[in-house]
């Protein structure tokens, strides 16, 4: 099973794809969690990724394709996976495809969370990351049992220095340019499906798991 979650930042596509792959089996792949843990790491693809990163840009498709290429092919992913925050351009898109065809795969399923933009701005601004397991929470929407900690694994929480207003007001338009063209790729390939993203967390997850059904 191989799934792509596409949706604008702060659609839930962090905290879905990690119950997602918990229910289905599969593994979760987020791009960005692999630049942060590259930048922690302080490799040379991380630190060429931070000053985008900060800014709200993307960080330039080669770069992306290759860290995502490695990550599939490595043993743990082939019984599949969910995808969370790639491919984000058609030439990424274009690029996995051929990267599956090569291994005799294809994407099973697209889900496009959509979400308000005024939700995504408060998501945002209140959202906290755990920096052990990187599972995301929201100081009003689905906070912690203890402020801080993470409930699954103890870490400790941080805000994202990304997460700040300019930023994401970046990162929305960023989206709305270069990976909504996305939406209808897909939907010309037959494998798209729309999800709402606006309910409660619980309700997105019922409506996600039915449309991979
Ligand atoms: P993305 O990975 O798409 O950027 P996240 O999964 O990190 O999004 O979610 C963004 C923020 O919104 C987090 O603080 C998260 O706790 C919160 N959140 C996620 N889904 C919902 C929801 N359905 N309703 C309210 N808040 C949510
Ligand atoms: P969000 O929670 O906003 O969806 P991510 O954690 O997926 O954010 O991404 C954070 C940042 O990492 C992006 O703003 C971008 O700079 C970079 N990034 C992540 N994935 C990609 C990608 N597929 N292509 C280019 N840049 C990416
Ligand atoms: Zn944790």
């Amino acid at each position: 099973m191989h799934i792509i979650l596409l949706g604008p930042p702060g659609a839930g596509k962090g905290t879905q794809a990690k119950s997602m792959s918990e229910s289905l089996g599969i593994v979760h792949i987020s791009s960005g969690d692999l630049l942060r843990d590259h930048q922690v790491r302080g490799t040379e693809l991380g630190n060429t990724a931070r000053s985008y990163m900060q800014q709200g840009l993307l960080v330039p498709d080669e770069l992306i394709i290759g860290m995502i290429e490695e990550r599939i092919r490595l043993p743990d992913a082939q019984v599949g996976y969910v995808l969370d925050g790639f491919p984000r351009t058609v030439e990424q898109a274009q690029a996995l495809e051929k990267a599956l065809e090569d291994q005799g795969e294809a994407i099973d399923r697209v889900v496009n969370i959509s979400v308000s933009e005024e939700e995504l701005v408060l998501r945002l601004g209140g959202r906290w990351i755990c920096r052990q397991c990187q599972r995301p929470y929201h100081e009003v929407n689905s906070a912690p049992r203890k402020q801080g900690v993470c409930d699954d694994c103890g870490g400790d929480l941080y805000q994202r220095e990304d997460d700040v207003p300019e930023a994401v007001s970046r990162r929305i338009k960023v989206f709305a340019e270069q990976t909504a063209p996305l939406i209808r790729y897909y939907r010309e390939k037959g494998n798209l499906v729309g999800v709402d993203g606006e309910g409660s967390i619980e309700a997105v997850r019922e409506s996600l798991l039915s449309a991979v059904a």
